[in-house]
């Protein structure tokens, strides 16, 4: 589970972040939708402590992740990250791009990191192409081997950051298929996304965020189906 309260970000004298407070329980999946610029990517990269947050508390399975004790590396090992490029290392097969953070981070023998690598490989799909090395992959094959890579990781939740957003739109469809499954196996997800029809079916919760605040938040078919604030009924007249 996610806790955030009040949590701020600022860089210099731009205050992207103005005070979020946003929980996604335990095998829950909560969206985010807001226009560009308004903060989504930095709430993200807050989590993963990416960014260090300027104000608030950020508690990830019960560790706080901004207390100034916490092991910021161990905690980060628990939060896997899916981000809109495709970050592969290209220098390496996608066996070894899945299997060097379990040997090097989590210190697994080869042995055991190639058996997760091949099961989450499995699992979105891609096992014919562990040999492959990720220039010879579509993008949405790159952005699966991204997933399994960091399910390997174990991960007590994912954050996708807009992951179908530069892929061609028949590619899309592969890899929100592959974060419904995720979703119905329990994963605790918080998806930044710009697919209202992939909110709408999969998200328990839904917040639309402006400005550096959250305008507005509850189930899809609430915040997406019959919004109450304006800057909300706004947005979504234009990408519906
Ligand atoms: P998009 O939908 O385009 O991805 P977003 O909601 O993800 O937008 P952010 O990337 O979080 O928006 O950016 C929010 C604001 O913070 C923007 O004004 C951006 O220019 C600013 N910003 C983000 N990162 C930095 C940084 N490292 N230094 C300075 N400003 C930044
Ligand atoms: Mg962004």
């Amino acid at each position: 589970a996610v806790e955030i309260t009040g949590l701020k970000k600022s860089f210099g004298p731009l205050d992207v972040l103005k005070g979020i407070d946003l929980q996604v329980r335990r095998g829950e999946v909560v969206c985010v939708i807001g226009p560009s610029g308004s903060g989504k990517s930095t709430l993200l990269r807050c989590v993963n402590l990416l960014e260090e947050p300027s104000g608030g508390k950020i508690v990830v399975d019960g560790v706080e992740l901004t207390d100034p004790d916490v092991d910021i590396d161990r905690a980060r090992t628990r939060i896997g990250m899916v981000f809109q490029g495709f970050n592969l290392f290209s220098h390496l097969n996608v066996l070894n791009n899945l299997t060097v953070a379990q040997r090097k981070v989590l210190k697994r023998d080869q042995k055991q990191a190639e058996e997760i690598a091949l099961r989450n490989l499995e699992r979105v799909g891609l096992s014919e192409k562990v040999d492959a090395m990720p220039a010879q992959l579509s993008g949405g094959q790159q952005q699966r081997v991204a997933i399994a890579r960091a399910l390997s990781m174990d991960p007590d939740v994912m954050l996708f950051d807009e992951p179908t957003s530069a892929l061609d739109p028949e590619l899309v469809g592969d890899v929100l298929a592959v974060m419904r499954q995720l979703a119905d196996e329990g994963m605790t997800m918080l998806v930044v996304t710009h697919e209202m029809q992939f909110a709408r079916e999969v998200a328990d919760k839904v917040l639309f965020m402006d400005g550096g605040y959250v305008v507005e938040q509850g189930p899809a078919e609430q915040v997406i189906g019959a919004p109450q604030q304006e800057r909300t009924k706004t947005f979504l007249s234009r990408v519906l």
